[in-house]
């Protein structure tokens, strides 16, 4: 009987490698850094109710994709987001209505990966360091010291930054891996106890040190008394300002905010700042994946693709697919 398959990661991409793997009767063994699932498309419980700081919504353009979306409406995973858009730029705001379907986890976002994980053996606050193939099989080592296997084989499904070291044994895969640029962007939320007095549910902005403000409230199944709402900066502005401390971040972003949302705007009764050290791709890749499957290695995550929840989901399959090719 084969060891059991590592996954390093509880993202999407992750967490799409694992379904597929479990599906063809393969034993999986997941890991992450973070006390829970969902990497970039986490929600934070606030005392604001829960809030998507990463991923705001996705959509589906390739045909497996929008399959599986169907499958996750139909569990009640995902519900269709439709919100009244609206364009920021030098002519000001105005409205931006479009055509296009986008799809939000319900009740949060991180209710996908949570519902995707299920049962399958999972070690939470534990950050692997290193992977080494022995004679035969290969072993993780975590940040305590402790290690983890034997395993038949690795997928990396972290951040491409943090995919370089645990690649190390492929030097291929870890010189792809350390190719990639990815780009930060500070994440803040500000909820009112007063509704604001305007129409916006979802805003793109250019010329701004804003590229996109959500309210919370307009996403289906959202719970919380406050009007909450998500701002993300542009990558720019994040690179300039990756230091700031999150009081001063929290300032900048209301200011950038009030002078956006064309309405009064009061004192917010609650606010956070986060940082997303490595949130985008700088550009996108067609790898799908990327493997050395003689060693047993393989690795995936939006990087690999389109740098969306699309793109990870995918990239996750195609790792699965090149192991499974391999074992035939
Ligand atoms: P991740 O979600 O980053 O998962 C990687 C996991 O690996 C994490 O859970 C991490 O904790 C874990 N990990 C890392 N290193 C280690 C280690 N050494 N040991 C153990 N575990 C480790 N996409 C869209 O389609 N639409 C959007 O609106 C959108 N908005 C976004 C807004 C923001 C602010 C951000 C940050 C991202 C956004 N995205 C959006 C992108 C989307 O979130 C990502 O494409 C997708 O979630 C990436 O999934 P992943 O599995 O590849 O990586
Ligand atoms: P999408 O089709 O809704 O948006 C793609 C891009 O098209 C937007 O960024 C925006 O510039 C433009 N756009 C779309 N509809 C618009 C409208 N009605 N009015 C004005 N501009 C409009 O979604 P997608 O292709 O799935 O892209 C995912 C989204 O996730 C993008 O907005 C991207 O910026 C965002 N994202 C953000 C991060 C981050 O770190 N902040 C990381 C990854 C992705």
């Amino acid at each position: 009987m084969n060891a059991p398959i590592a996954i390093i990661g509880t993202g999407l991409a992750g967490l799409s490698a694992a379904q597929a793997l479990h599906a063809a009767g393969l034993e999986v063994q997941l890991f992450d850094k973070s006390r829970g699932s969902g990497g970039r498309m986490a929600s934070k419980r606030s005392d604001a109710g829960s809030l998507d700081l990463g991923a705001q919504y996705f959509t589906a353009r390739d045909r497996r994709f929008v399959e599986v979306v169907q499958q996750w409406q139909a569990r009640g995973w995902v519900a269709e987001w439709d919100p009244e858009l609206y364009h920021y730029n030098a002519n000001g705001l105005l409205p931006s209505p479009d055509e296009q379907v986008r799809w939000v986890g319900t009740p949060r976002m991180s209710a996908i990966t949570r519902a995707m994980l299920g049962a399958l053996p999972v070690h939470f606050a534990c950050r692997i360091t290193e992977a080494f193939h022995g004679e035969q099989h290969w072993t993780l080592l975590d940040a305590e010291g402790q290690s983890h296997g034997p395993f038949s084989s690795v997928i990396v499904a972290t951040p491409a930054p943090q995919a370089t070291g645990l690649l190390s044994a492929a030097p291929k895969l870890a010189s792809a891996a350390a190719s990639v640029i990815m780009e930060p962007t500070w994440a803040v939320a500000l909820a009112f106890a007063t509704p604001l007095e305007t129409r916006v549910e979802g805003c793109f902005a250019q010329g701004s040190a804003l590229d996109w403000v959500a309210r919370n409230r307009s996403k289906p199944g959202r719970d919380g008394q406050l009007d909450s709402w998500v701002l993300h900066a542009s990558s720019s502005w994040s690179k300039q300002h990756l230091d700031l401390d999150k009081e001063a971040v929290i300032e900048r972003l209301h200011g950038a905010f009030a002078e956006m949302i064309g309405c009064p705007l009061p004192a917010p009764s609650f606010s956070l700042a986060h940082r997303w050290l490595y949130a985008r791709p700088a550009s996108g890749h067609e790898w799908g994946a990327l493997a050395d499957a003689d060693l047993g290695l393989y690795a995936c995550g939006d990087w690999c693709l389109s740098g969306r929840v699309e793109g990870a989901w995918l990239s996750g399959q195609e790792a699965a697919r090149r192991l499974l090719e391999h074992r035939q």
